[in-house]
């Protein structure tokens, strides 16, 4: 029997990685079947060259839990260790590098657990002994037994075991012995191991009969060996990516199209990425994309890894290629990660500008759906911004939809203004907009719909993006004066009496809010007075609203543009001979055009609405 201090460093370092750790103890598991699975796969690679000539035999790795005496076995028919490769696998590299790990990352174990192979000393977060029995595949290997009872300390003997691979018992420590149920193992393995590449069998399968649940002879293998990633695009259906989605998320909708990844240069990546149904919960939706490596689960938060606004969508990535022992935020900064990054954005791309190319009518029967997904990704990302102004939609009121070229073609010729510049009339509330809407559609102009929360963003960025084009939004201004196509004579007017007018125009309109009062010429048809609130301030209220960080802009009060038509009939009459001065806050007509005015915007409540009616049966009598 050999007896030894294994080489950490930290005299007892098991309660220090116990307690850094504690946050994550789930992952003992995973490290210690992916053990196993290695083993296994090692073993099928030497009989591959021809090293190994002995039988292989059932290779399934086995799960047993002992709920009363609070043990845990795992056991592998793979390559096993001889006794020189324990002492040098187990007490040498094992455990030294687990020490120089929690020197490494002392302080931020935490954040980066679960992201980070520790191997086979997490069988320690959970076990006050370990005991590792194996028999090595070489000719005339003996046995070896070895047991550490959290201390440095180790005994190896030899021991019994007459079948190769390797068996590691855990006695759980009274803190962990919740983990010595099957129901617990069960999902554990579910969540970590169910698509890792050797079957993993827990139990016997079992069946209903007189009135129970009674074992049946058959193993109950817990894992999809050959997960759908793993399989060839062209052996697939439609249905064998619909079933692996519900497999991966039950209870979620369908989704609305899949991706089928598959590269192995410049680096290696496997995986099917499904674009979810998104209305306008962006939240809800991330972080479901779930990253292996090598069919072995990592983890399911991706971020720093593919692009922000990709994080919506659900699936599976499989990469050897991540590094995963590192601290996340280096992780956007590795060479690798860029390219996977890239090469997954252009891979979404390509699907979506193929889709919208070669089935018109489908892609737009699920814009709907994918529209707060591409507006996102092209808020966030560049790349996909220059390939999505391609294929992304623009939706009218009518529920007609186009693309960004088509649509300038639909609206050159009415919507072009005085400078050249095509005007895309939009409505954010096509029901609380009506009026307004109806008024541009009376003139000829086509309205698209903007309603998304995010939209106030996107219009921003479109314009920026689009060729001389300009967004308004259809209560931006009377429906006439919208696409400005020619100016109009100017209304003359010196500064004391354009500041007499903003005085009177104070006087009357609400006080809760600020105005900026002009006079303008704008025809006789148009209204006598009109009310606007400037396209840029909205915006930038909506995006206060957003939480954009713009709060400067949300605490102001509202502010309005009020604009006095001269050539109006009534404001006319309202003038009289005394020009401009003949407008005066008690002027009954001038109250009446102005409330009219605050009442087709939604400004008109209370007290001055009643005085409004009352006003305006008077002036019927
Ligand atoms: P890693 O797996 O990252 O190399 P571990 O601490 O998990 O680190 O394991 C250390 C080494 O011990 C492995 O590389 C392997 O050589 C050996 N080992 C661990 N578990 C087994 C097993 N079940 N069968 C054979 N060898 C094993």
């Amino acid at each position: 029997m050999t007896k030894g201090k294994i080489g950490v460093t930290t005299e007892n370092i098991f309660p220090v990685i116990k307690k850094f750790l504690y946050s994550d103890h789930d992952i003992f598991l995973r490290e210690l079947v992916a053990n196993a699975v290695d083993a296994t796969q090692k073993l099928k690679a030497l009989e591959g060259t021809g090293d190994f000539k002995g039988e292989l035999g059932d290779l399934a790795i086995r799960i047993e839990v002992d709920d009363k005496a609070k043990t845990i076995k795992i056991t592998d028919r793979g390559i096993g260790m001889t006794e020189e490769e324990v002492d040098k696998y187990i007490n040498q590299i094992a455990f030294s590098s687990a020490g120089e790990f929690l020197e490494k990352y002392k302080d931020k174990a935490g954040s980066i657990i679960g992201h980070f192979g520790l191997g086979f000393y997490s069988a320690f977060m959970v076990s006050q002994k370990v005991r590792i029995e194996s028999l090595s595949w070489q000719e005339g290997a003996k046995a070896v037994k070895w047991e550490c009872n959290g201390e440095p300390d180790f005994t190896m003997t030899s021991s019994k075991k007459e079948d190769r691979g390797t068996t590691v018992t855990l006695f759980l420590d009274a803190d962990s012995e919740d983990f010595a149920s099957e129901a617990r193992i069960g999902s554990l393995l579910h969540k970590y191991c169910q698509f890792m590449p050797i079957p993993i069998v827990m139990g016997k399968q079992k069946e209903w009969k007189d009135g129970k649940y009674v074992d049946t002879d058959k193993d109950n293998v817990i894992n999809d060996t050959e997960p759908l990633w793993t399989r060839k695009p062209a052996d697939l259906k439609d249905e064998d990516y619909k079933t692996f989605y519900n497999k991966l998320y039950p209870m979620q909708e369908d989704p609305l199209f899949y991706i089928h990844l598959n590269v192995d240069y410049p680096f290696n990546l496997t995986g099917i990425l499904y674009f979810p149904k998104i209305k306008d919960k962006l939240e809800i939706n991330r972080n479901r994309i779930q990253l292996y490596c090598n069919q072995m689960f990592v983890t399911d938060s991706v971020e720093n890894i593919v692009p922000e606004f990709l994080t919506l969508l659900h699936g599976v990535i499989d990469s050897p290629d991540i590094p995963l022992n590192v601290s996340r935020s280096y992780l956007q900064e590795d060479a690798n990660v860029k390219k996977i990054a890239s090469y997954i954005t252009r891979k979404v791309a390509d699907r979506l500008e193929e889709i919208s190319k070669n089935d018109k009518e489908e892609f737009e029967s699920k814009w709907d759906n994918l529209k707060l997904f591409i507006e996102y990704g092209m808020l966030t990302e560049e790349k996909f911004c220059e390939r999505a102004l391609k294929f992304a939609l623009l939706k009218n009121t009518e529920g007609q939809y186009f693309n960004y070229e088509d649509y300038a073609e639909k609206i050159r010729e009415a919507q072009t203004d005085k400078d050249k510049k095509l005007v895309h009339l939009y409505c954010t509330d096509p029901v609380a907009q009506y009026p307004q809407i109806e008024a541009a559609k009376a003139l000829g102009y086509d309205v698209l719909v903007f309603d998304s929360p995010i939209d106030a963003h996107f219009v921003g960025l479109l314009e920026g993006k689009l060729k001389d084009s300009v967004f308004k939004r259809v209560d931006a201004d009377a429906a006439d004066r919208l696409v400005v196509k020619e100016e109009r004579a100017k209304f003359e007017i010196s500064e004391d009496d354009a500041k007499y007018v903003q005085g009177v125009f104070e006087e009357i309109l609400p006080k809760e809010n600020r105005y900026d009062v002009k006079m303008e010429n704008l025809g006789e048809e148009a209204s006598p007075i009109l009310i606007t609130q400037s396209e840029f301030m909205r915006r930038y209220r909506d995006m206060a609203a957003l939480g954009g960080g713009m709060n400067f802009y949300g605490e102001m009060p509202e502010s309005y543009t009020i604009t006095v038509n001269a050539e109006n009939p009534v404001v006319k009459k309202i003038m009289g001979d005394n020009g401009v001065r003949g407008i005066m806050a008690d002027n009954t007509l001038l109250k009446q055009v102005t409330d009219l005015a605050l009442l087709s915007n939604g400004l008109l409540k209370g007290k001055a609405l009643a005085d409004f009616i009352r006003r305006s049966e008077e002036l019927l009598h």
